[in-house]
This record gives structure tokens, sequence and C-alpha cells, in this order.
């Protein structure tokens, strides 16, 4: 009996960069939720899937102890957090599903602006402060460097003027915040992006290909993002050319033109990024009518 069986939940930030493009991604997949502004659970209405919406340092943790069965979570705060419960269960681990290219940033180290960097053994010693204390120290042991770490939970980009550490690691997008505080970043410690993950729960199996099928459709959803449908018209004789220049297509359709024996329509499916760049390569290889489009869903 299907109502009997356990709901599959799914954890997502519930207010912050990566929150509202992880339930975009949920609802494109073809889930419905019953909103409800305030509280931290949103019921399923399509399909026995709830959304838990939490901040995204309890993400890991609601995984890795079985309480929710998928979550979407920065790759940073993820393997911090494994790492974390490794102390206490060195077995502790995450399947990551897929990467989602959404909140793309990096872990750096930073030191102040006057100071020259050229290598890691110079921090030997030094006070790194840090909200990634197990991430900064992974970096620091495949460095041979032993230095002291410094845990805050905030601020950590203050803590070099207040005289409470002597480097920071953080995270960094843009280094507005770094020069504000007469920081620069001199090393990349993570490159991070969001991404899916899969909990350590048990499910019974019609739930299991339920949960497969979400995931195969949340995967979906990623990939036409970035494909692209082209279509255009192009002389017989450059087809091979035209063919090289559309990025990530396989073979394309080539269609015959009622009025033109020597000019065919190709439509392609472009799996890779389809730039201004490659429209002009294409229309210097004799391309003209050249349309691109969007693709809403795919399932390959
Ligand atoms: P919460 O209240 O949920 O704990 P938060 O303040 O920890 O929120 P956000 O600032 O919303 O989190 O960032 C969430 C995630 O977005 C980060 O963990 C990181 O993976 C990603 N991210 C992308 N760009 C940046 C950036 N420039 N600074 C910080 N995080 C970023
Ligand atoms: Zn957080």
């Amino acid at each position: 009996m299907s109502s009997e069986q356990p709901r599959i939940k799914i954890a997502i930030q519930k207010s912050g960069r990566l929150s509202e493009i992880s339930l975009k991604l949920l609802e494109k997949s073809g889930l419905q939720f019953a909103r409800s502004k305030d509280k931290l659970f949103w019921y399923g209405r399509n399909l026995p899937v709830d959304l838990l919406l939490v901040r995204d340092d309890d993400i890991p943790r609601l995984l890795l102890e079985g309480m929710c069965e998928l979550g979407i979570v920065g790759e940073n705060v993820a393997v911090e957090k494994v790492l974390e419960a490794r102390k206490r269960r060195p077995e502790a681990d995450l399947d990551q599903l897929a990467p989602l290219d959404f909140g793309h940033c990096k872990l750096m180290l930073a030191l102040p602006e006057n100071e020259s960097y050229s290598r890691p053994e110079q921090l030997a010693g030094k006070r790194i402060a840090t909200s990634y204390p197990r991430l900064t120290r992974r970096w620091l042991n495949d460095n041979d460097v032993e230095a002291d770490i410094v845990t805050l939970n905030g601020a950590v980009e203050i803590a070099p003027s207040l005289g409470t550490a002597d480097a920071i690691v953080d995270l960094v997008s843009t280094g507005t915040t770094l020069r504000a505080n007469h920081l620069r970043a001199v090393t990349t410690v993570l490159e991070s992006q969001a991404a899916l993950y899969r909990g350590n729960s048990k499910l019974p199996s019609e739930r299991e290909l339920l949960l497969d099928k979400l995931v195969q459709r949340v995967m979906g959803v990623q990939r036409a993002a970035e494909t692209k449908y082209v279509m255009l018209h192009a002389p017989r004789d450059a087809l091979a050319r035209i063919s090289a220049i559309l990025p990530g297509a396989e073979t394309p359709t080539v269609l015959p033109l009622e009025s033109q024996s020597d000019r065919v329509a190709v439509h392609a499916l472009c799996t890779e990024q389809v730039f201004w760049e490659h429209l002009e390569e294409l229309k210097a290889a004799g391309a003209s009518a050249i349309l691109v489009l969007p693709v809403e869903k795919m399932l390959a």
C-alpha cells in the first residue's frame, strides 16, 4: 500500500544564495509543493516527495543521519561536514549524485595585502582564521605545513586586523570583502559549486525507483539548461565544417530545402554552451538563418 510507504524528503537551503535556484530546479523537475511561508516543511502535492527548508550547514547532517534522502548544498559545506563527522564515525560519507553548476565559489587563503606569498610552507607556525577548520587542516596536511587554526563562525575577514590571526581561509567570489579588509587572496583551497547529494537512508524498493526517477529528472533539467537546439541553412558542401563548429553536437539532422538544391537545413542539439563566437564562425562558414532555441526538457 503506497500510502504506508515512507515519503521521500529533500533538504534545501531555507534562505540564502542557493534557496531560489534549488527550489526552481526541483519544480522544473516536476515536483509541486504546498508552500507555506514560515514552515520548514513543504508537503509534496503531486508525488510523495516533501521538502525540508533548513540552514545549509544542517543539510549534510540530515543526509548523514538518514533523516532525508536528497539534499542540495555547496560542496564546501558538504565536504567540511563529512570531514567533521568522520571524527566520530570514520566511515561517514555522502554520495554526490551530480554537480549542479550554480553556487560557484572558491575557498581561498588570504593574507594581509602587504605580505608577499610564494608557497604554503611560509604559513608554518602561523594562525589561520576560518569557518572551515577541517578543509583548512586537510589542505595544510596535504602541503605538509603545521599551523594553528582559529575557528570562527563569521566575520573571519576581520581576524587579521584584530590581531587574532595572521591569515584567513574563506569563501571568495569577487574579492570585494577582502579588499575592504586589506586582504588579498593568494591561493585556492577548494573550488566549489552546489551539488545534489544522496543521504544514508534505506528505502523500500518502490521508493528507491521513484528516487532514481527524480534524480534522472533533475539531471535532465540540468543538462537541458546548457543544451540548445540550433537550426540553420548551410551550403551542402560546407556540412562537415559546420558540424565541426557546433559545440557538443552529435550527428546533426540534415533536411533538403525545397527551392535550393545546393543548400540544406541543419538541426542540431548542442550539449555545450553556444557562444556568439560560434555563430560568427558558422556564418563565416556559409551558414545563414541561424536560430538558437532553448531546450525545456530532455530525457536521454
Ligand atoms: P545559512 O543561513 O543557510 O547558513 P549562509 O549564510 O551559510 O546561509 P549563503 O551565504 O547563502 O549561506 O551561501 C550558501 C552557499 O552558497 C555557500 O556555502 C557556498 O556554497 C555558495 N556561495 C556561492 N558564492 C558564494 C559567495 N560569494 N560567498 C559565500 N558563499 C557562496
Ligand atoms: Zn550556512
